[in-house]
């Protein structure tokens, strides 16, 4: 049985800012890397809205940078994932990796981010990164006076596609029914922009494109007739999936999306001594800004338990 004090579960924004935090208070944090190193912020070419990098900096350089500094003050990086785990406030919380290693630790920070959810269409997973994208507030920027295509009927869709209009020449909205999820405020403002393009009844076929992407191939499901949209970009708005299927039976409370639960302003979850930062608790912002702050006030309420 190994016993650490602080385990971080997760390595992108939120777990390396915990890792930084708590590794300068002494606390010696193991941070587990999991399936998915550096998290999704890795996926991203180029972060442009990280203050203080003015020119720009690449998603993974970002969080490799995080890492380094958490691990210049004692943090120690386990690219091992955890399969099983078993809470006890008293005896310490209990866990096993996939190499089967036995861990006992007094705090856990939970930190494993949310993935979007894919539609599953050819050209989707080929071309993610490269046109593909599931962050207009992260890459709509690259997309000036070129069309691009957005799927999804929630909020999400409508703030994308609206923030979309002031880069692109137009913006697709295809929308697998005809009704929306989003607020009635936000399709309004949708519908009123005259850049923004609804197909309703519309599903995704395809995202074609040899190197980038070059067109959105959409049917409707009530004319069963498909269209080729040409389009340089193609955003995938489709809400997001936590990555807390680990907690599922754990006891830690999540909410009916499977987004974990933190008491009011603080990092602490329903368990002591287990708390979690980052995309697995926010199910609204799901920005690499926002990520880090809460890993560091994970960190820094932590750090308090263990005092
Ligand atoms: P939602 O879950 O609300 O919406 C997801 C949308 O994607 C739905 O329209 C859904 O269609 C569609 N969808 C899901 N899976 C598929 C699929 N396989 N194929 C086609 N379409 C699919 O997620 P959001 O990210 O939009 O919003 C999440 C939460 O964040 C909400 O509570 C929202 O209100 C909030 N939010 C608030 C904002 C604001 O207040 N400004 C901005 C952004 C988000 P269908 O409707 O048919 O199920």
């Amino acid at each position: 049985m190994i016993e650490e004090k602080l385990v971080i579960v997760g390595n992108g924004p939120a777990g390396c800012t915990a890792g930084v935090y708590a590794a300068r208070a002494g606390l010696k944090p193991r941070i587990f890397a999991g399936d998915h190193p550096c998290g999704l912020l890795a996926l991203t070419s180029d972060v442009e809205n990280f203050p203080g990098f003015p020119s720009g900096i690449s998603g993974f350089d970002l969080v490799m940078a995080m890492q380094e500094q958490a691990e210049k003050f004692g943090a120690e990086t386990d690219y091992d994932t955890i399969v099983s785990i078993e809470f006890d406030a008293v005896n310490g919380h209990r866990f096993t990796t996939a190499d089967g290693r036995e861990f006992r630790s007094r705090a856990m920070i939970i930190a494993t981010g949310a993935t979007p959810r894919k539609l599953g269409v050819p050209g989707e997973e080929k071309l993610w990164g490269r046109g593909v994208s599931a962050c207009a507030t992260c890459d709509g920027a690259f997309f000036k006076e070129v069309p691009v295509v957005v799927a999804g009927g929630g909020d999400s869709a409508m703030e994308e596609a609206i923030f979309l209009t002031r880069f692109a020449s137009e913006v697709h909205l295809v929308h697998r029914r005809d009704s929306f999820r989003a607020s009635a405020i936000m399709v309004e403002r949708a519908r009123s922009n005259p850049k923004i393009k609804m197909h309703l009844n519309c599903v995704v076929e395809e995202i074609t494109g040899s190197n980038e992407v070059e067109a959105v191939r959409i049917m409707n499901k009530v004319s069963n007739e498909s269209e080729t949209i040409p389009a340089k970009g193609f955003f995938a708005a489709l809400g997001h999936v936590p990555a807390t299927e680990l907690f599922k039976n754990s006891g830690v409370e999540v909410d009916d999306n499977g987004y974990i639960v933190t008491a009011g302003k603080s990092s602490e979850t329903n368990i002591p001594g287990v708390f979690a930062a980052g995309d697995c608790m926010d199910p609204r912002y799901r920005q690499a800004i926002i990520a880090a702050g809460n890993g560091a006030r994970a960190a820094l309420d932590a750090e308090k338990y263990l005092g």
